[in-house]
């Protein structure tokens, strides 16, 4: 028998601070050393889909959820032979509706997610800007939480509400729930506010912060609208250094090796029926400065 993936979610009630990036880019970072890998978008907005050019998938993580199709159907390729996902879109608000009146609401992804748990060593989650039902799904059915926090003035804002709210499902749903670590994104740490805002945290958390900061790179914003995560967009820029460099660290505080496992064959086709792909343009040819 395999070991179970271990199941990662990107949690921050808070908008714009890097999880989708983060979910997105450390996904790839794990696939490219041939951990079997699957990213989960939890989030209506569907950034981590189109991040990989997905618009308007069918199934989506939302007909999983509801229980209209197996998560397994809903898996789809990635141009990373071992990265697969599962897509969402503008559907899944209604599954926050819809979860609200199903038994063990908390729970449908943790069930959802028992037919693949066992074919990927890691899964990782992009979750949406607030702590309502999917979020709650998420804590529920994830072994450890990354919290993305942007390196600004009000970052630490919120935070205690966010683990407020994990130590709730710790006693309540999910004891095994543990904190993979904080990271630190859009870090310039040339400027003095960014010093003291790392400075803070590091006072709050200390070794709970990972020690890779993910600095600020246009490389990183750009990649999504070509459709790839920065590490087929921009090998060698810094965010994608950053990014191999905090997968790392990851799967070290995880404690797992590489096991040679590959990931699982898929029913879900490349081009499957109902998929629109955006047109992949060349990358940009500037670099980002500093
Ligand atoms: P939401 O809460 O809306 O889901 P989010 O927390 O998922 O947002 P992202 O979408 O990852 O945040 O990032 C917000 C914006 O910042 C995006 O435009 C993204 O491209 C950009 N961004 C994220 N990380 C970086 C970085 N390290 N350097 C430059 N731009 C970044
Ligand atoms: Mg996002």
């Amino acid at each position: 028998m395999q070991r179970p993936a271990t199941v990662l979610a990107v949690v921050n009630q808070k908008g714009g601070v890097g999880k989708t990036t983060t979910a997105v880019n450390l996904a790839a970072s794990f696939a490219v050393s041939e951990r079997a890998t699957l990213l989960i978008d939890l989030d209506p907005q569907g950034n981590a889909s189109s991040a990989y050019g997905v618009l308007n998938p069918q199934p989506q993580i939302y007909d999983a959820l509801i229980g209209d199709c197996v998560m397994k159907d809903a898996v789809r390729p990635t141009q990373l032979e071992y990265l697969h996902l599962v897509a969402s879109g503008p559907d899944l608000v209604g599954a926050e509706i819809e979860l609200v009146s199903a038994e063990a609401r908390e729970r449908c992804l943790e069930r959802a997610l028992a037919d693949v748990r066992d074919q990927y060593e890691i899964i990782v989650i992009d979750c949406p800007p607030s702590l309502g039902i999917l979020t709650l799904n998420a804590l529920t059915a994830a072994s450890a939480v990354l919290i993305p926090l942007q390196c600004e003035y009000y970052a630490l804002e919120g935070l205690a509400r966010l683990t407020d709210t994990m130590e709730l499902v710790r006693s309540r749903l999910n004891p095994d729930l543990a904190l993979s670590g904080i990271v630190l994104t859009m870090a310039d740490l040339r400027s003095n506010l960014a010093r003291q805002v790392e400075a803070e945290v590091c006072r709050h958390f200390g070794e709970q912060v990972f020690a890779t900061r993910i600095p600020r790179n246009v490389r990183l914003s750009e990649a999504p609208s070509h459709g790839k995560p920065i590490l087929l967009y921009d090998v060698h820029s810094k965010g994608a250094i950053a990014y191999l460099a905090l997968a790392e660290e990851v799967m070290a505080r995880i404690g797992r090796q590489a096991s040679g496992r590959r990931p699982p064959a898929l029913a879900v086709a490349a081009d499957g029926a109902g998929n629109e792909s955006r047109p992949h343009d060349e990358p940009a040819e500037q670099e980002d400065a500093g």
